[in-house]
């Protein structure tokens, strides 16, 4: 039988820098720093070269911590909604819930699957603070529509880009569009540590100051507290690693763009690809197709080793913890209707073409059936 194909893999990508992490490793256990410390102020200032200048960067300890960071500098909590969708990871609505905010969600586009800003603005109310458009699968929500509606209703913007590092919409990284922009460099995003972080972008210098006293218990350099604020500190050995990966990341991007493309060229016409929003550089997170019978498809696969993902079975408006928000079924039905179709075939930088090609094949056998 084949070598199985996995979802991801993080030893592939190990072994090929494991020299560079090694050293890293030693240079920051002999220094003098574990947590915020040099390696993070200058994976900082990296991160802000790579979007823009004139941003601001706070390394915190997760996706989910920055997204729940940014609400809270936006001083957003109890009596307040925030708009988001619910083909998006739970971590986008828990971190709507630590602040004590209640989500709404709105539908999606039927063709790209993201954010609906028409949809949105029909949910915003008197209680409406802000706007979450998550960029899913590394494509990109239609900012421009989404700002436009924001300023008309004097809202703020947070932009979940957990899945969209290296995405560009009009020619420029999705992130800068918003008040904040949230990122996760879980393991196997586009920008992945060895471990949890995650990071928040800012223009706005009022903010970065805030959300850096949030990420030490709210505290100001003299160690009392400003606000109430988190425990989320990014540690010094997942900043060095990412450094290391950050300086790859144009090859790795250039790469899933690349396996994209065979994929596209080569999967049966029968598997239908979600559209790309007008105007985005899609970086291909993930490789999601649309087909039907595809707990079949995916049995297909798994026979033959390969290990697909669906981002996500189970649109969050359904999910046991959160029906408290009395959003019944039938409630979202662009969301429902992807959430029992789509299927994340394997993409990552190091899947060789070949395997792709293996993906290709199965999939072709596997809707012939
Ligand atoms: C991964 C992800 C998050 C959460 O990030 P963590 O680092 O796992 O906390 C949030 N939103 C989206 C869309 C994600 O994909």
């Amino acid at each position: 039988m084949n070598p199985p194909i996995p979802r991801f893999d993080h030893r592939a990508q190990y072994l090929e820098l494991r020299n560079e992490v090694l050293a890293v490793f030693d240079e920051v256990l002999r220094g003098g720093s574990l947590v915020l410390g040099p390696a993070v102020a200058a994976f900082e200032e990296e991160v802000i070269r790579f979007f823009n200048p004139s941003s601001r960067a706070i390394g915190v300890g997760s996706g989910t911590d920055a997204l729940a960071i940014a609400l809270r500098a936006l001083n957003i909590s109890t009596d307040d909604e925030v708009i988001t969708v619910a083909n998006t990871a739970v971590a986008t609505v828990s971190a709507i819930r630590m602040v004590g905010a209640t989500p709404v969600f709105c539908d999606i586009d039927r063709e790209t699957l993201q954010m609906n800003p028409s949809e949105a603005r029909k949910k915003i109310t008197t209680r409406t603070r802000a706007i979450i458009p998550v960029h899913l699968y590394g494509n990109a929500v239609d900012m421009p529509e989404i700002c436009r509606i924001a300023d008309l209703f004097g809202l703020s913007v947070i932009e979940d880009c957990a899945q969209s590092f290296g995405t560009l919409l009009h020619g420029k990284p999705t992130g800068l569009s918003g008040n904040i922009a949230c990122f996760s460099f879980y393991p196997t995003k586009n920008l992945g540590a060895f471990g949890d972080a995650g990071m928040c972008l800012t223009q706005n210098r009022d903010l970065a100051d805030v959300m850096r006293q949030l990420r030490v218990y709210g505290c100001g350099p003299e160690g009392s507290a400003e606000r109430e604020g988190v425990n989320s500190r990014l540690d010094e050995l997942q900043a060095a690693i990412l450094r290391i990966k950050l300086q790859k990341l144009p090859g790795y991007l250039e790469r899933r763009r690349q396996l994209a493309e065979l994929y596209r060229e080569h999967l049966p016409e029968k598997c239908r690809l979600p559209r790309c929003t007008a105007g985005a550089e899609h970086s291909y997170h993930l490789f999601v197709v649309r087909v039907q019978n595809r707990e079949r498809v995916i049995d297909r696969l798994r026979a033959e080793g390969i290990e697909c993902g669906v981002h996500y079975p189970t649109p969050i408006h359904l999910m046991p913890a959160y029906r408290f928000l009395r959003c019944p079924v039938g409630s979202l039905p662009h969301t429902e209707l992807a959430s029992a179709q789509i299927l994340s075939l394997p993409l990552y930088p190091e899947l060789s073409d070949d395997s792709v090609m293996k993906v290709c094949r199965a999939v072709e056998r596997a809707i012939a059936e």
